[in-house]
């Protein structure tokens, strides 16, 4: 756990030492194979020092455009992009949500297959009381996919996981520091053992904390596995970019200094993986599951609902056979009743287009264009799929008004294909070549260049890999 103290004393010279080690790593990579395979073995026998490292992190809702400013302080981003391949735009997925979006990162296919349409599994209760989303449910009853973890782990490669999403109870994860931590997991035993965190700050992880030292721990948990366990791919998502644009928008005072604490995170990342001796076969991915738009009206459909008699109150719950679960700048709209769908589904449609700040309302037929699953196909399909227009929201009030003027706030959820939704897509490292920019490409075309770059197999990704960005 010496990194730590490393990290933080020599703060201003780390930065340079670490990119000019960085570099020359990369340099001497293809020269020095043999002594590059000796110092790997300091760290740990996980990995075989031949095969290949790749760690991909995303920065949650960091949109593209940030890096076009001159004035973004990201100093190891630009590093790693200057030293790489980065795209001018990566679009992401419908709904343009974090779950949907990291399942897409590691499976290559959209929600139509996958089946995540929200941060979790959408449930309908019997009672007819409001959807829940559940978070802690089962990989496999999630995500209807094959994933790179699960294909790392067939072929024998070791695979970890910081804080990634739809990925509970998953297969073939080695090592791992959750979301919602168990402390039970090797790696938290570790991260206390070794006076990083107390038992209690893993118990209560998503209580007891803030946003960045959220961040700050996950990074702790990924130093700890590439220092200590080495796998062969490693999977970390920050997540304090969301959290900050969400409450105070992109690209902001805020938001800016939320990017520059996530710069941090990922150059510590970068100098554990020196430290452990494997930077000369370590491919990073930095990325985001989707960009951010700022907004100041909140449009709240459910209000609608109620007023006209589709969800009533009773013994103060609401209760109700149609209900719209609000996603930023998406909404999904369910009718619980089959059997009243085809008389319903026209009606509401057109009564949620004529409403201002809604932009479109597709039925679950034409949704498919958009890439969200058919209702035929999985319960997690909306009968109705809305979007916001520019500069609203969808929220999840009951009462109040209908719609509702705000200070500007951050959202996602927009149609995959607006600007403000772009995502971030810079690799970098041992498996790509220096100097590539991309046109704008789909997030679908991640999953496997990380595939070919491990030796493994996704035979259900939609598209190619970017064989143009590896050496
Ligand atoms: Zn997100």
């Amino acid at each position: 756990m010496s990194v730590l103290s490393g990290t933080y004393k020599d703060r201003p010279s780390l930065i340079k030492s670490s990119f000019h080690l960085f570099f020359c790593a990369l340099i001497l990579a293809t020269a020095t194979a043999s002594d590059s395979a000796q110092s790997a073995t300091h760290s740990s026998a996980a990995s075989s020092a031949q095969s290949p490292i790749v760690i991909v992190i995303t920065l949650d809702g960091f949109p593209a455009r940030a890096l076009e400013d001159p004035r973004l302080p990201m100093p190891i981003l630009r590093s790693l992009a200057a030293h790489g391949a980065v795209a001018k735009a990566m679009e992401p997925i419908n709904p343009t949500v974090t779950w949907p979006n990291h399942t897409t990162i590691v499976t290559g296919v959209d929600a139509s297959q996958h089946h995540v349409v929200a941060n979790g599994l959408i449930d309908l209760p019997a009672d007819g009381s409001a959807p829940r989303v559940e978070p802690w449910v089962d990989k496999d009853r999630l995500v209807h996919a094959r994933t790179l973890y699960e294909a790392a782990a067939e072929k024998g490669l070791t695979t970890a996981q910081v804080d990634w999403v739809a990925i509970y109870g998953g297969k073939g994860v080695s090592w791992q520091f959750g979301e919602k931590p168990d402390i039970h997991d090797e790696i938290p035993q570790e991260l206390v053992a070794g006076g990083i965190v107390t038992r209690d700050q893993v118990e209560h992880f998503g209580q007891k904390s803030t946003p960045a030292w959220r961040d700050q721990v996950w990074t702790d948990a990924a130093v700890d596995i590439i220092e200590e366990h080495t796998p062969n791919l490693l999977l970390l998502h920050l997540l304090e970019t969301d959290t900050v644009q969400h409450e105070y928008a992109p690209l902001t005072t805020a938001a800016y200094a939320a990017y520059a604490y996530a710069d941090h995170c990922l150059g510590r990342v970068v100098e554990a993986s020196r430290a452990a001796g494997i930077l000369d076969r370590t491919t990073f991915f930095i990325l985001s599951d989707h960009g951010f738009a700022t907004y100041t009206h909140t449009i709240s459909p459910n209000v609608a609902l109620v007023e006209q008699g589709f969800i009533r109150k009773d013994d103060d719950t609401f209760r109700g056979d149609v209900w719209v679960k609000a996603e930023g700048g998406a909404a999904e709209l369910f009718i619980r009743d089959a059997a009243r769908r085809k008389e319903l589904v026209p009606k509401l449609k057109a009564y949620f287009a004529s409403l201002p700040g809604i932009q479109n309302v597709y039925t679950n037929e034409e949704a498919g264009a958009l890439g969200i699953p058919s209702e035929s196909s999985t319960d997690q399909a909306p009968q109705l799929y809305l979007t916001a227009a520019p500069d609203y929201a969808f929220g999840d009030d009951l009462s109040g008004p209908l719609t509702r003027q705000h200070g500007p706030l951050g959202a996602h959820g927009y149609p995959s294909t607006m600007s403000d939704m772009q995502a971030l897509f810079v690799a970098s490292g041992a498996a790509v070549k220096p100097g590539v920019t991309l046109a704008p490409i789909s997030n679908l075309r991640v999953a496997p260049t990380i595939a070919r770059i491990l030796n493994v197999s996704l035979p259900d990704a939609k598209e190619p890999a970017l064989g143009e960005v590896l050496r």
